[in-house]
């Protein structure tokens, strides 16, 4: 005891923290002469680590060994520790075989007798403390002297984290990560010669201002990510936020050109992710102003862009966000917390259960406008609701709360004690288990373990989401877990951005051809350009570089390299007598932001002499639903002057099949990997069916692609795709493989058609509908349950077609014209006064409505499929209301 008080009075002649903690190990380790005191912390991610260590002369350091090491291999320990039992071993041989973990751990560390205690203070678990081989008398005194020095060290090791906390609160902004007001403070502070300096002050515009719909999640998450986004283009170290919305950077010795192009980097990605605000920025060289004054004058111009981004302009914004959030589904009966009742709730539990880790889980749906566009509006609400009740059920059993943000947006969170994935994913299992869902429309969900409960829900949540968005569209994985090693890839992106440069130097990027062929022959008739990075002697596949380019918007610099490459492979085809076939390209989303897109391609044909009909056009669906106005005029002006514009990847993004019809677009590709293996999987071919049918309805020519079956193309040909793609027929090769094979008569068909709208024109016979296959047997018995086909001229109401289905439900016989009249004058619609005159709007959605049939409530859904000068013809589809 008197060792004890003699190390603490010594101890704590110093101030700091720190150095208290380092000189009382110090003392404490000659007076009870052992060979090691250690202090151990947990972290959060359920690792722990030596922070302080005092080694007897001789003895070798370990502090920096032991670093981040799982918690279980504590196992035999932790419970005793945590019951504050102090662990003595005073033979190592006792634990042999009791405990051989510990026993190789310490044998191999020379360790024969331990001391080990807990460090707790105000009920906080903060880690153990371990003393190694110390003399005999200190193991028989350590019920006297482990009580004292266990609530010093604690207090000590305590008062230390607050300090480092209180520390980064002040200088960084949790909410954000930029650096903190007091951070600016300080740093103008140190700013005193400077050659020169920019400035940007960012002011982000809420929604919150003009809407209380959007919650306060969503407002935190606005603030994440503009601050995000500064951060990767000006650098951790330049950004503060500076009030609730605003934000600064502080850029030295930088030259103009260099603080220009992050100011375009910066506004590029602000609004790839529909973020608003107002924006001023200043460069001067050697000011003579202080660096405050022209933080002053730089925020006067935030002021006049502020005024200028009228609330009109807002509210378009504001507009387009709407429709992203809640899209075209709204009446869906779901009774779940929505929106901010829902966050507001999840606070309270999170505030109410404090301890055990939480999982926080935010799913949606695969495609689901498309679900909507196929099965209809009833259906889709039909399926949300589905799928809220799974939530509740299994949320009930786990004492979890979950809500409904709108869309097919959900989330959930439950309290667990497990931290290993593996005894989590049996939940998450049988709760996709007990969801009914169509091929190609699974539930998709991002799962984030918190185990630090001082996160905030929006940090859950958006890690939840980030871990969402990385399988999206993915037909191999429901489900995956956050995993902050996988996603922190910030410094290997900017490692990859200059490999990438530094492989366009060195000629490392080329580009390799997939043919696509005739979707009846088989024959070859264009392909696509797909680019190859050869890194260290190996082929790179786009997806593990694209994604990065395309957030730095380092894409367009490469793109434009592939484009010009396919112009000039193409051009030289041609020199050399060898007849070429169109090719198409890939333009990302990112692209339309750097330049007008049309008039790069027209000026690319023109300087290589080329026709504008070898060049197909490929975008991904996604590009139309992030800024459809620009793109739409590019589109037309490709078009109009002669180039084909693919959609790409159709049913990846939330596009709706009617808005296809707005755009001038010449072709439809769409992946057709969720096709089995075995045409009995209708649903799955129901789905390739209705795309096909609704392209032909709207003029555009389909091309599958992935195909990689003899079974899938025959499906495919059978369903009247166009053209197809896929490693069934042709890998993607090297253009001098592709040359030999464009050599070879046998191979090549004739180059397709440019599509035209020519089938929603008047001259569409239904024995082509049939023969396109518009629509099929299995379509018309199998997939629409009751369905008919008929005409009406005037008042005349004539039936196409009729099937079986539609005979029992309604008792009309094929051939029974005045009988299906009867029943259509009797449908009654809202707003009309017969059913019969008021389809002509709906040629892609279809009119629903309803009908008591023999008492028994009916959904009906009508199409217009064509109309010609005197007649019109129609669809009809009668469902059993459940
Ligand atoms: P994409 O444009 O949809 O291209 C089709 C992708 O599907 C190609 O992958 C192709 O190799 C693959 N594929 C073709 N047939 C089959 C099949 O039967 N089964 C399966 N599983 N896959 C098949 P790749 O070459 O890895 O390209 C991936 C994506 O990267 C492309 O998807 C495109 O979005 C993008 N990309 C490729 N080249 C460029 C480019 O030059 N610029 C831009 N911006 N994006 C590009
Ligand atoms: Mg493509
Ligand atoms: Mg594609």
């Amino acid at each position: 005891m008197d060792a004890l008080n003699r190390a603490f009075e010594k101890a704590f002649a110093h101030t700091a923290t720190k150095e208290t903690l380092m000189e009382l190990l110090d003392c404490l380790g000659s007076e009870l002469e052992c060979d090691r005191i250690a202090i151990f912390e947990f972290a959060n991610d359920a690792t722990f680590s030596n922070t302080y260590e005092w080694c007897h002369e001789g003895i070798a350091e370990e502090r920096t060994i032991f670093k981040h090491v799982p918690i279980h291999r504590l196992d035999s320990w932790l419970a005793k520790i945590q019951r504050n039992d102090v662990i003595v071993i005073t033979d190592l041989n006792e634990i042999k075989e009791s405990d051989p973990d510990i026993y190789g751990m310490l044998k191999g560390k020379k360790v024969s007798s331990i001391i080990v205690s807990h460090l707790a203070f105000h009920g906080k678990n903060i880690g153990f403390f371990v003393i190694e081989n110390p003399a005999s008398d200190v193991i028989s005194e350590k019920d006297s002297l482990m009580p004292g020095m266990r609530y010093i060290l604690s207090s000590l090791v305590y008062s230390d984290h607050l300090i480092h906390k209180l520390d980064r609160l002040n200088h960084s902004d949790p909410l954000t990560g930029a650096r903190t007001r007091v951070s600016l403070r300080d740093h103008l502070k140190t700013l005193t010669e400077i050659n020169n300096i920019g400035i940007v002050y960012a002011e982000a515009i809420s929604w919150n201002k003009y809407d209380n719909k959007y919650s306060v999640l969503k407002e935190d998450q606005m603030l994440i990510h503009t601050g995000n986004i500064l951060i990767d283009v000006f650098g951790e170290d330049s950004v503060f936020r500076i009030a609730e919305n605003e934000f600064l950077v502080l850029q030295i010795d930088i030259s103009q050109d260099e603080f220009n192009e992050s100011i375009k980097m910066m506004k590029i990605l602000l609004n790839e992710q529909k973020l608003v605000a107002a924006i001023g920025s200043l460069w001067t060289e050697h000011p003579d102003a202080s660096p405050e004054a022209m933080i002053r004058q730089t925020h006067m111009k935030v002021t006049e862009e502020h005024k200028k981004l009228t609330e009109n302009q807002v509210q378009n914004k504001r507009d387009e966000l709407d429709k992203k959030l809640w899209g075209n589904v709204d009446n869906a009966q779901i009774d779940l917390l929505r929106g901010d009742d829902y966050f507001r709730e999840a606070a309270n539990f999170l505030t109410e259960n404090s301890g055990d880790p939480i999982i926080l889980v935010a799913l949606d749906i695969n495609y689901f406008k498309l679900y909507n566009d196929i099965f209809g509006r009833k259906s889709g609400n039909a399926f949300l609701e589905s799928i809220a009740d799974a939530i509740r059920d299994q949320t009930e059993k786990l004492d979890g709360i979950c809500g409904y943000l709108g869309g097919d947006d959900f989330c959930f969170m439950f309290q667990t004690k497990e931290t290993e994935h593996s005894k989590i994913t049996p939940i998450i299992d049988e709760l996709v288990n007990s969801i009914k869902y169509a091929d190609g429309f699974a539930p998709a969900l991002g799962i984030y373990l918190s185990v630090d409960r001082e996160e905030s829900l929006v940090t859950m949540y958006d890690r939840a989401m980030t871990a969402l968005s990385s399988i999206k569209g993915s037909y191999m994985e429901h489900y995956r877990f956050y995993d902050a090693e996988y996603f922190r890839h910030d410094r290997d992106s900017k490692l990859l951005l200059m490999e990438v440069k530094e492989g366009l130097k060195n000629n490392e990027f080329i580009f390799y051809v997939q043919p696509q062929v005739h979707g009846q022959t088989a024959k070859i008739v264009g392909c696509e350009a797909l680019i190859r990075w050869k890194s260290k002697g190996q082929l790179v596949p786009p997806n593990r570089f694209i994604p990065e380019l395309e957030k730095s918007g380092y894409i367009f610099t490469v793109d434009c390299f592939v484009w010009e490459a396919v112009v000039k492979w193409l051009k030289s085809l041609i020199e050399r007598g060898i007849k070429p076939v169109p090719c198409s390209v890939n333009v990302s989303r990112v692209d339309f932001f750097f330049t007008d897109i049309a008039d790069h391609f027209i000026e690319l044909v023109k300087k290589y002499e080329i026709s504008p009909s070898l060049l197909g056009i490929e975008i991904t669906e996604t590009a139309f639903t992030d800024n459809t106005d620009s793109i739409l005029k590019s589109v037309q002006k490709l078009h109009d002057f002669g180039f084909s514009v693919y959609m790409d990847d159709f049913g990846s993004g939330s596009s709706s099949l009617s808005m296809l019809h707005t755009m001038q677009l010449d072709v439809l590709k769409t992946d057709v990997k969720f096709m089995s293996q075995d045409d009995s999987d209708v649903r799955a071919i129901s789905i390739v069916e209705s795309v096909i049918n609704m392209a032909h309805m709207i003029g555009m020519v389909v091309v599958a692609e992935g195909v990689e079956t003899k079974q899938q193309w025959k499906t495919l040909a059978a369903l009247g795709s166009n053209y197809a793609q896929g490693y069934y027929f042709y890998r993607p090769m090297s253009i001098e493989d592709f040359e030999k094979l464009l050599q070879d008569p046998d191979k090549i068909g004739n180059s397709p058609k440019k599509a035209g709208n020519q089938m929603v024109t008047n001259h569409l016979q239904f024995k082509d509908m049939i023969r396109d296959g518009l629509v099929s047997e299995t379509l018309l018995e199998n997939i629409l349950g009751a369905a008919a086909i008929y005409k009406i001229s005037g008042d005349k109401v004539s039936i196409v077609q009729i099937n079986q289905h539609y005979t029992k439900l309604t008792g009309i016989e094929p051939g029974d014209d005045e009988g299906l009249k009867k029943f259509l004058t009797g449908v009654q619609i809202e707003g009309a006064d017969n059913f019969l005159h008021n389809v002509d709007a709906h040629i892609l959605e279809g009119l629903e409505s309803s009908l008591k049939l023999n008492g028994e409530e009916i959904h009906a859904r009508t199409f217009l499929l064509y109309t010609c000068d005197d007649h019109k013809l129609y669809l009809s589809t009668l469902q059993r209301a459940e």
